[in-house]
């Protein structure tokens, strides 16, 4: 049995350029609808950190709308989650922009101290959005996907009631900040952890729902449309050390495709899906939650969504929530 979840992370771009209202607040607002149009659900993952860093400097006017669009997911049923970029919280903002604190970049290897502050600090401004003093949400993700070493964070993260994680995506490799996630390709759909999140713990208290990937042939990976959001995310050019890392990254036959429903066509989103479907039907009584990931920043195509939820109602393929699959994944992890 095959069902979708749709997450979306909510926030600009990852070294602070950008406006709330162009990147965040209006195509949300655009992905609401269609979902409310076909009374369906997604998970926004929320980045805490950078909203509440412009709202204490003051630097972007529609802060007030993106707290008010926060609740009203949460009121109109949306599931919010953690999602977490640390290397806000020593933001400075200087002749009208960030400077950001890189050293602070993933959260895993920091000490456990500042990991309890920055956890404790994000919860806090989420729930203060919400006006809910015991709100905690079910989920996380890490900025950049970066849950590596996982123990510390993982164990932080999980004594302040998180039960999920969704930043794995099976096959990621990234040199630049030593991520490594080709050990979980040998994992099913998902698994319980502890001490390393792309190893299964059956007594582990975090449920790892990884973002669904497929490994496919390095051409693939060059369609139009992805390569035209790839440029229009990479506002500084790159320098040498970190460009010899994402060649690094490219060096390989086999790469990990994500399924991100605003980066793909509606060719390659229906094109993974029957992959699934076709495996699906050999073994249909396991279950197999499939995490789509997007970016508020990347909603602009919103043709291929609504095509795709189509197909999926088409296919008797639900779309989920964490909320909703988080019990059925444990009694069958
Ligand atoms: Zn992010």
């Amino acid at each position: 049995m095959i069902e979708c979840i749709f997450t979306v992370d909510y926030e600009i771009y990852g070294n602070g350029k950008g406006a709330l209202r162009e990147l965040v607040y209006e195509p949300a607002e655009k992905l609401i609808e269609i979902f409310r149009k076909h009374n369906l659900r997604f998970v926004a993952f929320v980045e805490v950190a950078e909203l509440e860093m412009i709202e204490r400097k003051g630097t972007d006017a529609a802060i007030g709308l993106v707290k008010e669009q926060i609740r009203n997911f949460h009121r109109d049923g949306f599931e919010l989650g953690l999602h977490l970029h640390p290397q806000w919280y020593n933001g400075e903002y200087e002749n009208g922009r960030w400077l950001l604190d890189y050293d602070e970049y993933n959260l895993c290897i920091l000490s456990r101290e500042r990991i309890v502050q920055i956890v404790d600090r994000s919860i806090a401004y989420l729930r203060g959005v919400l006006g809910e003093s015991g709100y905690m949400p079910l989920s996380f993700r890490a900025g950049n996907w970066l849950f590596q070493p996982t123990r510390t964070a993982g164990d932080v993260l999980a004594e302040r009631g998180i039960k999920v994680d969704s930043s794995v995506f099976k096959g990621g490799l990234q040199h630049q900040h030593k991520l490594d996630y080709r050990f979980a390709l040998r994992n099913g759909y998902y698994w319980t952890f502890r001490d390393y999140v792309d190893i299964p713990d059956p007594v582990g208290p975090l449920l790892e729902l990884p973002i669904y990937t497929q490994m496919v042939p390095f051409w693939k990976m060059l369609t139009i449309k992805r390569i035209g959001l790839q440029r229009k995310g990479s506002s500084a050019a790159l320098d040498g050390k970190k460009r010899l890392n994402r060649l690094l990254d490219y060096l390989r036959l086999w790469y990990p495709l994500k399924f991100d429903f605003c980066r793909m066509t509606i060719n390659e989103l229906s094109s993974m899906l029957e992959r699934v479907i076709r495996e699906d039907q050999k073994n249909p009584s396991s279950y197999k939650p499939l995490v789509a990931i997007g970016h508020t920043k990347d909603l602009i195509d919103f043709d291929s969504i609504e095509h795709f939820l189509s197909f999926l109602s088409e296919r008797g393929i639900p779309v989920s929530t964490f909320e909703r699959v988080y019990q059925k994944c444990l009694s069958s992890a």
